[in-house]
């Protein structure tokens, strides 16, 4: 009422009849607006100009005729839509109700006449009260009324339940009016699925670098300190405590080490397994920072051969190097595929290995 009096002051008169009643009396309405049956709403020309852009600008077009009642047609939409449209330029409120019955009107005439609070409270409403029956007319309203969330909404809306929507009457009907909608919303849908696979992949690559961290965390430990089966030389295993906490990794990599240092055919005769270790050592070497103090075998080999090599950059090694350095929580162990097996031309001796373990 604060705002109305704004917008009305010095028009409205105050008449007092006792010294305790107050009233307050609207001056005469000069306007009407015309809605689509025909029927005729009072309006007063300040509060439709003070809300409305457009509106003002009807309003303060030059009249053609001189006529003392002046007309604003709104048609196409349903007489109570309108009626709340007035209602709300009033008094910047409409109720939920109203927002069920006439949301996607409301949203029409805001949009059309510039009333931003109200296309913001429709914009909202409608999302809230989206369905799998209504998405396609929202969607299409949304996209005319320039509603960019509502819009987003929608097509979320669409892509997800997508074999049910095609099932509805919206859209078989836009299909047949709206082909250029119809391809706007298939390629909506392509790219959200490809966007859903791209986390998918990114999300196994996550997996795979913490299952590397955590290889590399148990080969450390095995080589420094011990497990079940395998150990230094000057460890004596029958002592030893038990498995440890990421024993299913621990494992594994103790069984591939055992292989590695009885294996006949191994890296050079192409055995996979051999492989494997190979390039958990190296991988090893790339990522420790205690060289000179280091029991993992091959550790300082491949790092004077990594600086040896320095000019002749691997980058899809250094990224698979940086991504493990940074992972450090992993479950089970798994090896990446890389596209070129790259195998240091590097001297091993198997009997070494066995000697400087307890296999
Ligand atoms: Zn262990
Ligand atoms: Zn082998
Ligand atoms: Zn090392």
């Amino acid at each position: 009422m604060v705002q109305l009096k704004k917008k009305l002051s010095g028009e409205f008169k105050v008449r007092s009849n006792s010294p305790l009643a107050v009233v307050v009396e609207m001056p005469e309405s000069d306007l009407q607006v015309l809605t689509s049956v025909g029927l005729r709403i009072p309006v007063h020309s300040k509060i439709l100009a003070s809300a409305s852009p457009v509106l003002e600008s009807i309003i303060e077009r030059p009249k053609k005729r001189r006529s003392s009642e002046r007309t604003i047609p709104m048609l196409g939409v349903p007489y109570n839509a309108v009626s709340v449209f007035i209602q709300f330029i009033y008094s910047s409120k409409c109720t939920e109700e109203q927002m069920e019955k006439y949301g996607i009107h409301l949203l029409a005439l805001s949009h059309v006449y510039m009333v931003p609070q109200l296309k913001q409270r429709c914009t909202k409403g409608l999302a809230q009260r989206l369905k799998v029956e209504n998405v396609v007319d929202v969607l299409q309203l949304a996209r005319m009324c320039d509603a960019p969330d509502l819009y987003l909404k929608c097509m979320k809306m669409l892509s997800t339940n997508f074999k049910a929507v095609e099932e509805t009457e919206g859209w078989k009907f836009l299909q047949n009016h709206d082909p250029y909608l119809e391809l706007e919303i298939l390629q909506f849908i392509e790219e959200s699925e490809s966007r859903k696979k791209r986390t998918r992949r990114l999300r196994e690559e996550q997996r795979l670098y913490a299952q590397l961290s955590e290889a590399m965390d148990c080969l450390e430990h095995i080589c420094s300190e011990g497990c079940t089966s395998v150990g230094p030389n000057d460890m004596d295993l029958s002592k030893h405590k038990g498995p440890c906490s990421k024993f299913s990794t621990c494992h594994g990599i103790q069984l591939l080490i055992k292989h590695f240092g009885t294996c006949t055919k191994r890296v050079n005769g192409g055995c996979v397994r051999c492989k494997r270790m190979w390039q958990l050592f190296r991988l090893h070497s790339s990522i420790c920072d205690q060289p000179d103090e280091c029991r993992v075998p091959l550790c300082r080999a491949f790092k004077v051969k990594a600086q040896q090599a320095r000019c002749r950059s691997d980058a899809q090694w250094k990224l698979l190097v940086r991504k493990v350095a940074s992972a450090r929580v992993i479950s089970s162990l798994s090896l990446p595929k890389r596209k070129r097996e790259e195998e240091p031309r590097m001297a091993f001796n198997h009997q070494g290995l066995r000697r400087s373990f307890n296999l």
